[in-house]
């Protein structure tokens, strides 16, 4: 090895990169607040019981793409791969069953064993919320609304499209899993292995496949919407009609499931077209029957989570960050001088650079490569004198002004 790389897959985020990411948190933090939504921070490690048992067996992302490890102590662990799963045990092992309807959001680092492309990473972030113990339509409508504020106010709205889709109950998910068993068998020798094993154990979860010939054969699948009950056509209808209220466009797409046990009723995702393709920013659903497949008391709940990583590339330019002060201090007792005088003026608000090293024009270089506004130059005449030299970088003039005058004057 040549030196030391980072796990691939992983990043290292630096300067403004890093600024975009906190920014799209703390935005995304802001939004949700205004909903009502209260942070909640899951450990990064969990039993991998609590993958297994949410995600199913054979969905990717535990088939394929989970960081299982046993620990030192003998315990099989699981970095997580999403939040869904740690926030509902969390329910359950903190009793939060107590304070419905809760509204949780969380925000933190992912992981999961994929391929590493543009917009898909081992390690990435993601963002999301959990509205809890709501079983009324309404709250579907809220969660899509502040994904969609969200959006509206990181500025990538206009990047991005809400798709929307049913799978209905129970009752109506049992009609259509028989339809689409009956027709799958019909088709068994062009579909994926995994998708063959999904056959038998769970049947849905092969519409989520990306498999090209899997996709080929759904493509003439019979359609969710055909085998919808009453109750669950009211019930999307109603969605889509709060979301019309609310001024929140959508398209219906048929083709959009979760194939898991536990959903119902609504999915969606938001997607762009302006990462290739890797094109969902935000994807979620309703997901009724969660935490009663983990332990816990049937409690219904709808959420989604985001990409973080995929927002920051769309995300456009953040407003340009304040031009610092840049103190030179020029001499050994300047250079003293130089952090009390630093000091004052973070204590105003300022941001200010203090050049360490180098000759006057190496830090001055320093100075304009920091975009600075002011160059506050400081030898052992001017520390006499009791005054610096204040240049403005901008215009080039430099005006002498005594160091008790020096926050006031550059403020
Ligand atoms: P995809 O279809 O792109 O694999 P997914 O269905 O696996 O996504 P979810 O589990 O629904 O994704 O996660 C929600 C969001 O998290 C996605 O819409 C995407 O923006 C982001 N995401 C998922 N996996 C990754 C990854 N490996 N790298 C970066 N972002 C990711
Ligand atoms: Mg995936």
């Amino acid at each position: 090895m040549s030196g030391l790389q980072p796990v691939r897959g992983t990043r290292d985020l630096i300067g403004e990169e890093c600024r975009r990411f906190r920014y799209i948190a703390r935005t995304a933090a802001e939004i949700l607040a205004l909903y009502g939504f209260q942070e909640i921070e899951t450990p990064l490690l969990e039993s991998s019981a609590v993958f297994l048992r949410t995600l199913g067996e054979t969905s990717d992302v535990v088939s394929k793409q989970m960081y299982v490890f046993t620990d030192r102590g003998g315990d099989e662990v699981t970095l997580r791969p999403e939040g869904t799963a740690g926030v509902a045990r969390a329910f359950i092992s903190e009793g939060l069953g107590q304070h419905l309807p809760l509204k949780l959001f969380y925000s933190g680092p992912m992981f999961r064993y994929e391929r590493p492309q543009k917009g898909r990473y081992r390690q990435f972030q993601q963002f999301g919320v959990e509205l809890l113990g709501v079983d009324n339509v309404q709250a579907d409508i809220e969660v899509i609304s502040a994904a969609s504020r969200v959006l509206r106010t990181l500025k990538v709205d206009h990047l991005t499209q809400l798709q929307i889709n049913t799978i209905g109950d129970t009752e109506s998910r049992e009609a259509y899993r028989q339809s689409l068993v009956a027709y799958l068998r019909g088709h068994v020798d062009r579909l994926s292995e995994d998708s063959r094993t999904r056959l038998e154990k769970n049947p849905l979860r092969i519409l989520d496949s990306k498999d090209e010939g899997d996709r080929a054969v759904l493509k003439d699948a019979p359609l969710f919407s055909n085998f919808l009950n009453e109750a669950s056509r009211a019930f999307f209808a109603e969605l889509q009609e709060g979301l019309t209220r609310l001024g929140i466009s959508y398209v219906v797409d048929p083709m959009l499931v979760r194939g898991l046990d536990y959903y119902c009723h609504t999915v969606f995702e938001f997607t762009t077209n302006a990462i290739g393709s890797q094109n969902a920013v935000i994807a979620g659903g309703r997901y009724d029957g969660l935490i009663k497949s983990m332990g816990g008391p049937h409690t219904p709940g709808v959420g989604w989570a985001a990409g973080t990583d995929r927002l920051a590339l769309i995300l456009p330019d953040l407003p340009a960050l304040p031009k610092p002060v840049a103190i030179v201090p020029l001499g050994e007792a300047a250079e003293r001088k130089a952090l009390e005088l630093a000091d004052q003026l973070r204590a105003v608000g300022l941001v200010t650079d203090v050049g360490y090293s180098g000759n006057m024009s190496k830090r001055m270089k320093r100075a304009d490569k920091l975009g600075a506004r002011w160059a506050v130059i400081l030898g052992d005449t001017e520390l006499a004198k009791g005054v610096a030299q204040v240049k403005d970088l901008t215009q080039g003039t430099q005006e002498e002004v005594p160091l008790s005058n020096l926050t006031t004057r550059l403020r």
